[in-house]
């Protein structure tokens, strides 16, 4: 059955098993929910003339002479093949293929699938897939394949595997198969393998995107009725003027429409849900800190978590600053705090001395008890998993609060704007607010994308800022040298170059995910000071440190991130009143990677970089590194398939009203898959 080691499968055995670890296949499931990435149509092939440059394509010509085998060196042999139709000719080159060249006649005609380029004496071909005219194929599968496994050996292996399949149950139920016009399993596969058309091939194809999606909607609704909230406490709106009395500065309009929707939502007696999105820079914080404000004058307790320990210690240094003249006590517990201050803290926590607590996942852990708690802050929600966050929303139910107050509320700030779409199925029912204003006085920052040609130049240009008195952060991809030279700058080495040379003189430091926590704070705390004046890091800066003084941000491989990402980090700069530059600097050619560095001169909003990024790389790189917390998708794609999307949702939703966990008969299979999908969810923040 599908769950059979595919060592067994006919043709295959343990060398090609090992052959398809590679592709992540293990079982015959597996194998044949490898689906073809593309088709060859045979049936309307083109031209030799009018056949398009550059290309995959099928050519139809008649194959008129073969040159003997060439022997170039050892272990490669070379074959010239010259085809012909009325319009031109093709001139084929086949590397190592006796066999197949043996096997084709003179004077017949064939189809060769290949790129086409023009050559000097007509077109030529380089080592096509050769098909004769009258075989019976006339739609040919392509494989994503590994070396030692042709599309075509794949194509044998689930030919054969599907013909050795006993009838097939189908997770999805027949009368959902016909409300959403969908094919039968063993059809569709049989249909996305072998079809007799294109039309075919799509509509199977169709059938097992519905399928996973369908499976993903499933998992995430199950996973947040697991966390489903029933009441929260009910936090009365207070007087806020003294909190904004205390402020440096007044708050934005923005900024007063997102704390007034947060009132009512604390006031409603039903659990908060909100998602606050505002672009780098919005002032998120000042959001937070009114919704805290309120919640300690009822008499309740916060918590606020970051992604990283720089922010949950600039989250600290930041909010004690907002709050603490207010009576409210702030406490801070990382992984990095020592032993004993940790205790201490716990237990201030417990015993409700601590009206806020800030840290990273260590908030989470067990041990950390919040008699009061009413609010949960999540920073930067995308760099959490999916599973996090229903743990964070768990926490609130202890079984020493009253019954009435049971759940706490839960706020989301995040910089990356989610298309409303996909927020919807990630999120659900999430409430929305959205900070689309940047306090006054801000300049916009200049970028410019730069070959590495341009780098010393560009290195002059931070060097004069650095004599003004400014700082700058200069990012590089990865921290050191892999064992592979993937060309990319390595932190390390590139900061150790840099004060040697370019930057030789200046305080400059490093700074990278891998470094101690107590390093990294040292480090951080003596930039934000100014006794450092340039920081060579990895993306770590990325989110949320602030830093006035640094006006230039100089992004070495630029190509290698997502321009949420990118957006993320220029928002590092052009946070106080100089002007701020970004340069990033890139030695790539390609036509995608230069679009997109076009993107970021030309926009400095973040919503529409994200959404370029979503058309351009898909979800998957759309928050960075897959950090949505959703599982991998084999087939589907949320961006490609947002119709699918929204019919898949209705149907889950139509699935657990009549089924809530997936255990009758009808959907245990369902269940089971929607479980093993789960399962993949595995992400982490780097
Ligand atoms: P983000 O939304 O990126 O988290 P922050 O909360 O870090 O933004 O705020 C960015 C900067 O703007 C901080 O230095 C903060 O003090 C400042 N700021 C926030 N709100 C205002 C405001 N209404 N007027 C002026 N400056 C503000
Ligand atoms: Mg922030």
């Amino acid at each position: 059955m599908l769950d059979t080691d595919i060592r067994y499968s006919k043709g295959i055995g343990e060398k090609r098993a090992a052959l398809y670890a590679k592709l992540g296949i293990a079982t015959v499931g597996g194998l044949l929910y490898h689906l073809p990435r593309g088709y060859i149509d045979l049936s309307a092939p083109y031209g030799v003339l009018d056949a398009p440059i550059d290309e995959n394509c099928a050519v139809k010509a008649r194959l008129m002479r073969k040159s003997p085998e060439q022997r170039i060196r050892d272990g490669l042999s070379v074959f010239k093949l010259r085809a012909e139709d009325p319009s031109g000719v093709l001139n084929i080159t086949m590397f190592n293929s006796k066999y197949t060249v043996d096997h084709l006649d003179l004077d017949r005609e064939y189809i060769f699938y290949g790129r086409v380029s023009g050559g000097f004496t007509g077109r030529e071909m380089n080592s096509p897939a050769i098909y004769p005219i009258n075989g019976t194929e006339r739609i040919v599968p392509i494989y994503p394949t590994t070396a030692g496994l042709s599309s075509n050996m794949i194509r044998f292996h689930i030919k054969s595997a599907l013909a050795a399949l006993p009838e097939l149950p189908d997770p999805i139920p027949a009368d959902i198969r016909e409300k959403y016009a969908l094919m039968g399993r063993k059809e569709s596969l049989r249909n996305v393998h072998f079809p007799e058309d294109l039309q075919q091939a799509v509509c199977a194809r169709e059938r097992f995107v519905f399928e996973e999606l369908l499976t993903l909607c499933c998992g995430l609704s199950i996973l947040r009725a697991g966390s489903k909230i029933r009441r929260a406490a009910v936090i009365a709106p207070v007087d806020m003027r003294p909190f904004y009395g205390c402020l440096p500065f007044a708050p934005t309009n923005a900024q007063l429409r997102a704390i007034a929707d947060i009132i009512g939502d604390l006031g409603g007696g039903l659990p908060m849900n909100r998602l606050i999105q505002g672009d780098v820079g919005s002032g998120k914080t000042l959001v937070a800190a009114a919704a805290i404000y309120c919640c300690f004058k009822n008499g309740r307790q916060s918590a606020l978590m970051a992604p990283t320990e720089i922010l949950a210690e600039q989250h600290f240094a930041t909010l004690s600053e907002f709050l603490e003249p207010l009576g409210v006590r702030v406490g801070l517990l990382t992984g990095s705090v020592k032993a004993a201050e940790k205790r201490r803290v716990k237990d201030a926590i417990a015993s409700g001395e601590i009206d806020l607590a800030i840290g990273t996942h260590a908030l989470l852990s067990q041990g950390v008890e919040f008699p009061r708690l009413a609010l949960a802050v999540t920073d930067e929600q995308h760099r959490f998993g999916v599973n996090q966050r229903a743990k964070l929303s768990a926490q609130g139910l202890s079984p020493e609060i009253p019954d009435d107050s049971r759940d706490v509320h839960v706020m989301v700030m995040s910089a990356t704007p989610i298309p409303r779409t996909l927020s919807l199925i990630v999120y659900g029912d999430l409430q929305l607010s959205v900070i689309d204003e940047l306090p006054p006085g801000r300049k916009s920052i200049d970028t410019f994308a730069v070959g590495g040609d341009k780098r010393k130049r560009a290195l002059a240009f931070v060097r004069k800022a650095l004599d003004e008195g400014r700082q700058a952060y200069i990012i590089c991809p990865l921290i050191e040298k892999g064992e592979t030279d993937t060309g990319l700058r390595p932190a390390k080495e590139y900061a150790q170059l840099l004060s040697k040379t370019e930057l030789k003189g200046y305080k400059i430091s490093l700074l990278h995910g891998k470094m101690k926590a107590a390093e990294k704070e040292e480090v951080m705390r003596a930039f934000s000071q100014g006794q450092l004046q340039a920081l060579v890091s990895t993306t770590v800066v990325e989110v949320g440190v602030d830093v006035p003084n640094a006006t230039i941000i100089l992004i070495e491989n630029a190509e290698r991130f997502g321009l949420s990402q990118l957006h993320q980090l220029r928002g590092r700069v052009g946070r106080g009143t100089e002007k701020s530059y970004c340069i990033l600097i890139s030695d790539s050619k390609g036509e995608t990677a230069k679009g997109r560095l076009d993107m970021m001169k030309r926009t400095g909003d973040g919503f529409a970089l994200a959404e370029y990024d979503l058309k351009a790389r898909g979800p998957g790189d759309f928050f960075g590194q897959r950090q949505h917390g959703l599982p991998e998708l084999k087939i589907a794609s949320l961006s490609d398939n947002l119709d699918t999307m929204k019919k898949a949702k209705q149907c889950a939703d139509e699935i657990l009203i009549e089924d809530p966990q997936l255990c009758s008969p009808k959907y245990t299979m369902l269940g089971e898959m929607v479980r093993e999908l789960m399962g993949r969810v595995g992400t982490s923040p780097n």
